[in-house]
């Protein structure tokens, strides 16, 4: 058996109960595991202080002497043991609150030892809780005194006595008991051009790093390593994926297309919607299935590329389903759709959750004898029940509300998939999407229709308010209507129920009727009302809406100009945008305003000022991974790109793009990575595959 998958608690040191904490707080059950528990920091210990020099704001120091006297002493609530500590012509304490039991036993007096640790200042007196100390002899004698690892870990690991000590001992136990080298996964070819060290060096070396350099070396190999696997394999994937599964062949643009091109499109298209409708083509023309994300900032324009599309379907006798995430909104495309296609013969339907018994009859009918064309709705659509006589595209409008589920669930309609189109407005930068959505091809509309008028954002405290509502006075006698938005946080939705209904008596305070008519939207109404409440604010029958987010997403009232956001501070920054993107979708000018109050965390700061500063959705996206990290971008985790091990998405954003493109290069050589050269690639996937992980097989 591999050496590597041996239970952890057979390592020397460790026994049962250890293996079982190790096993709860870091997940940690064989060999393997902890050889890939990787440093998330390092600390010089190459510094020794006196303790007359220590510097009051050091965030750790270390620290030569003795200790000379050992007390437990009674607090309220236990004992604490307090060690005198001596350099030698200086006196400290070292602290300890939990854990001593642990400390105590092999604690010896007047013996030279090594502590290390943070300082706590009393006046001009400073002690350390809870060292880390280790004998001097041995501190000589150790792998590393320059730079030392430090691990995840965990309060209840402290607790329970395995320190960083502890968990470094067991690592230098486990390298110096493993006697094999741990198999290369890179071939040379791969690994020269970036002169990146071998696996086994690195191994060592992330864990006790001689220095600088080396611990630099062994980073960048084992950075690239976790990036080049996690991209072929999803390279792979997608390859295997456009081999294996056929798709309709969607052969000719016909007249449904044609007459709609010619005669209904009211506007001329973008060029870069035209390039996005050519990328779609060459897919369902070509034989494969098509699984495509459409990026496209709001207002960008995705969704007459959609109808564009599935006119091609039906030209080639095929059905096409719209999933929109909300009833509002799919019965705003259901609308929209029809009023562009004119005259048409195209038979479009309608169904959400709230579509009547008898309608819904009606729909099955037209579905299963084909007569229905294009089917427009939310979830209901992919419902079991649901039956079309011969699905051909399924477009989903924004992607980060469907998940991978509801996608596989379309694919269970036809015994051939459907072509997919995935829509969003969510921008990721686009090394990070390729890489989260492997599996998906994607095409981007990064240009806005022209003659569109930038939306002008300002950030105003709650004390300008007076001003703000004047400002509001004044668009609404210019004829325009306004959104103004209160936060909705799921955790306590009672509370912003409270916050909107408060925002709507101030709100109709200050703009009383007759003359002011005002229409309210939340989560928490019943659908028809709510479709009432849009219905009206359409039609200006209502000049403000008060809403929460639930108008975030693609809801189109040219005629609004302005979009005042409340607690702006409590959004993060791509629901900022999506609800920016609500306004500016006619020709006048239009604005956003970012009301929060004087107390500002640093992030909403940024996240305020980056509002101001800028309308590029794409730039936006950046600042908020930076800001918050991928791991809740678009609300599903959708492949280990997330949870890197090493490697950061943000920062190592190179040397993604570069083992990208290295797995492109090699599997356009040797797609089945059947040549020799190749031969540890085809090794490790096959183990990646088997371990389900990353690091849970390279050694
Ligand atoms: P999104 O990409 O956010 O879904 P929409 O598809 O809703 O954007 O388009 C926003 C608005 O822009 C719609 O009113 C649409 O009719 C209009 N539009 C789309 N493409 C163009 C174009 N090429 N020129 C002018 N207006 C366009
Ligand atoms: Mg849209």
């Amino acid at each position: 058996m591999d050496v590597l998958q041996t239970p952890i608690e057979y390592l020397k040191g460790v026994g049962p109960n250890r293996a079982n904490l190790l096993k709860q707080e870091l997940n940690l059950h064989t060999f393997q595991d902890l050889l890939h528990l990787f440093p998330h920091r390092y600390i010089d210990r190459s510094t020794f202080y006196k303790i007359k020099d220590l510097p009051l704001n050091a965030s750790e120091v270390q620290i030569k002497g003795q200790i000379i006297k050992v007390d437990l002493i009674r607090q309220k609530r236990g004992k604490r043991m307090v060690a005198t500590f001596t350099d030698g012509d200086n006196q400290m304490e070292l602290v300890w609150f939990r854990g001593y039991q642990w400390i105590i036993e092999g604690l010896k007096l007047n013996v030279d030892y090594v502590i290390f640790g943070r300082l706590n200042w009393y006046g001009n007196r400073p002690n350390m809780p809870h060292p880390e100390m280790e004998m001097l002899e041995s501190f000589d004698k150790g792998f590393s005194k320059a730079l030392q690892s430090v691990y995840p870990s965990t309060e209840k690991l402290l607790a329970k006595g395995i320190s960083q000590r502890v968990i470094i001992k067991m690592m230098g136990e486990l390298l110096s008991s493993i006697q094999i080298p741990f198999a290369e996964t890179l071939p040379e070819y791969i690994r020269n051009p970036y002169q990146l060290i071998d696996k086994n060096t690195a191994l060592m070396n992330i864990h006790f790093p001689k220095d600088q350099n080396t611990l630099t070396a062994a980073l960048n190999r084992l950075k690239y390593e976790e990036l080049f696997f996690i991209q072929l394999q999803l390279l792979m994937k997608n390859l295997q994926r456009k081999q294996k599964i056929k798709g309709f062949i969607f052969k000719k643009v016909g007249d449904h297309f044609n007459t709609f091109f010619n005669k209904n499109l009211p506007f001329e298209l973008t060029e870069a919607q035209k390039r996005v409708i050519r990328e779609i083509r060459k897919d369902i023309g070509n034989g494969q299935q098509m699984n495509r994300l459409l990026q496209g900032d709001v207002g960008s324009g995705k969704t007459v590329v959609a109808l564009m599309v599935m006119l091609i379907a039906a030209d080639n006798g095929f059905q096409s389903c719209l999933m929109a995430p909300t009833e509002i909104l799919a019965k705003q495309h259901f609308a929209s759709l029809k009023s562009m296609m004119g005259d048409s013969t195209i038979h479009i339907g309608l169904l959400t959750g709230s579509s009547k018994k008898a309608e819904r009859a009606q729909l099955a009918e037209q579905l299963e004898s084909g007569d229905l064309n294009i089917l427009i709705g939310t979830h209901a659509v992919i419902e079991d029940k649901v039956q079309f006589k011969n699905l051909g595209l399924a477009v989903v409008d924004e992607q980060h509300r469907f998940g991978v589920a509801q996608r596989a669930k379309l694919w269970r309609k036809n015994s051939i998939p459907p072509h997919v189109l995935v829509m969003t407005a969510t921008p990721i930068p686009r090394t990070l999407a390729m890489s989260v959505y492997g599996d998906l091809d994607i095409s981007v509309i990064d240009e806005l229709p022209p003659g569109r008028k930038k939306v002008k954002t300002i950030h105003r405290y709650d004390s300008n308010r007076l001003k703000v509502f004047k400002f509001i006075a004044d668009e609404i006698q210019k004829g325009r209507q306004v959104y103004i938005v209160y936060p909705l946080i799921k955790e306590s939705e009672k509370m912003d129920y409270k916050d909107l209904m408060d925002g709507y008596e101030s709100v109709s305070r200050a703009f009383p009727p007759p003359r002011y008519q005002i229409s309210i939207v939340h989560g928490q109404m019943p659908a028809k009302d709510k479709d009432y409440e849009m219905e009206r604010f359409l039609k200006k029958q209502t000049q403000i809406m008060v809403a929460t987010t639930v108008i975030e997403v693609g809801v189109n009232v040219p005629n609004a100009s302005v979009m005042l956001i409340e607690s702006a501070e409590r959004f993060g920054l791509s629901q900022l945008h999506q609800l920016r993107g609500r306004v500016g979708r006619g020709n006048d000018q239009s604005y956003c305003i970012l009301m929060s109050s004087h107390k500002l965390s640093s992030e909403a700061n940024t996240r305020l000022e980056t509002m101001t500063a800028t309308n590029d959705g794409f730039k936006i996206a950046e600042v908020d991974l930076k800001l918050r990290g991928p791991g809740d971008l678009m609300g599903t985790q959708q492949s280990g790109v997330l949870q890197l091990k090493i490697a950061d998405i943000i920062k190592d954003n190179q040397w993604l793009k570069t083992a990208r493109s290295d797995a492109q290069m090699v599997l356009r050589k040797d797609p089945q990575l059947v040549n020799k050269e190749n031969t540890m690639l085809r090794q490790t996937l096959a183990k990646m595959k088997a371990y389900k992980n990353i690091w849970n097989y390279i050694s």
